[in-house]
């Protein structure tokens, strides 16, 4: 049997090892995970409510139209119902936007490195993939991604804030992007950490929509929202536009307990507003870090921040720190060799991690600007 030609190479997505089976070959007590961006204050407690209530009906098929959460999202996001399309996380909303536009006469534009599955999806329908290195600032080259357009161009995806880098791109960045680009050309932009973003000059993207009828949006419940295992994410788009994807959608592709915890959520936008403030906090202990170490960085609006060492490789800080009980995701992996990429956690857990590599760092004879301890 043979399969595709383009599916030789590509790997299945290769999970962390389970954190009870870490727990066990180390001899820990405590693993804290921050490495997948995930919510350390969990999802509000309501929600929690609301989905041991959804259990009492999970035998009945959920609403494949989402009625509910579609008219509290469009009423949350003031749009039309019909300019939402939901997925099975925004993964499956970036797949089915592929799925409907890609194929082997086509390619498709994305920066490197950026969040894998534009590429994983498009590899898969088969487009030649065109990647467009950030700049050194970490931010995305939309003068070369607009270089990079022909005739055969499909979709464009931007990333902001950036995984892993957090660096994000300006409204006037956008505008100006947006004025250039063919508007028969997809700009998808991923905002999965939208949430968590406090600086002034971040686009209104669904204001920005009325005009550049190209521009999607993608969003997510698994970040801010804390429902990451419920698997629940969105586009906006375009109702035209939207009408030509959603036949892709699989009849059944959200389920009742993700849609109701959604909905739920979105009655609750006071533990958002909390998150926000306490990942803005925890951000400013890690930057003080690495200035005290002369680490660099790069300023994150996301809920994680990417350090990069310097003289050490990402894969070593990775397995320093397992060995002390955190699970961080190396730079190894991201295109980053000499950082790591850690999520914004629980005060508790970002001091800890901190003091961790604060020791491990004199340790190793790696100097403290002095300047920035005096003024400790
Ligand atoms: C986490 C993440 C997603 C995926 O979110 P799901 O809704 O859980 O599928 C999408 N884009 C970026 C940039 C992410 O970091």
């Amino acid at each position: 049997m043979k399969a595709k030609e383009q599916i030789k190479s590509l790997k299945a997505y290769k999970p962390g090892k389970p954190i009870e089976e870490v727990k066990k070959e180390l001899g820990l007590e405590t693993i804290t995970k921050l490495a997948s961006n995930e919510n350390p204050f969990g999802c509000a407690d309501a929600v929690k409510d609301a989905v041991m209530d959804e259990l009492e009906r999970v035998s009945i098929y959920p609403d494949g139209y989402a009625a509910e959460i579609r008219t509290k999202l469009s009423e949350y996001l003031g749009v039309k119902p019909g300019q939402i399309l939901f997925g099975n996380g925004s993964d499956e909303v970036i797949e089915m936007f592929c799925r409907t536009y890609l194929s082997p006469e086509s390619n498709t534009i994305m920066a490197t490195p950026t969040f894998p599955q534009y590429k994983h999806n498009s590899i898969i329908e088969g487009a030649e993939i065109i990647e467009v290195p950030l700049l050194d600032n970490g931010k995305h080259d939309l003068d070369q991604m607009y270089q990079a357009i022909d005739d055969h161009t499909k979709i464009i995806w931007l990333c902001s804030p950036n995984n892993p880098t957090g660096t994000y791109i300006t409204e006037k960045e956008l505008v100006s992007f947006l004025k250039k680009v063919p508007s028969d050309i997809i700009v998808a932009c991923d905002e999965a950490y939208r949430e968590y973003v406090v600086a002034e000059d971040y686009p209104d993207t669904v204001e920005l929509q009325k005009e550049y009828t190209n521009l999607i949006i993608f969003r997510t419940f698994s970040k801010a929202f804390g429902l990451a295992s419920l698997r629940i994410g969105y586009g906006v788009a375009h109702e035209d536009l939207m009408g030509v994807v959603d036949p892709v959608r699989e009849p059944f592709n959200t389920s009742r307990v993700a849609q109701r915890a959604a909905i739920t959520a979105l009655e609750h936008l006071e533990f958002i507003e909390t998150c926000r403030v306490k990942n803005r906090e925890g951000m400013a202990s890690y930057e003080s870090f690495c200035k005290q170490f002369n680490l660099d960085y790069f300023p994150s609006q996301g809920n994680f921040i990417l350090i990069d060492f310097k003289t050490i490789q990402g894969d070593e800080i990775f397995d320093y720190l397992l060995r002390k009980g955190f699970i961080v995701r190396s730079g190894n992996a991201l295109g980053y060799l000499t950082s790591v990429r850690i999520t914004v956690g629980s005060q508790d857990q970002n001091d800890s991690i901190i003091n961790c590599l604060s020791e491990w760092l004199v340790q190793k004879g790696v100097t403290k600007n002095v300047a920035t301890s005096i003024n400790e």
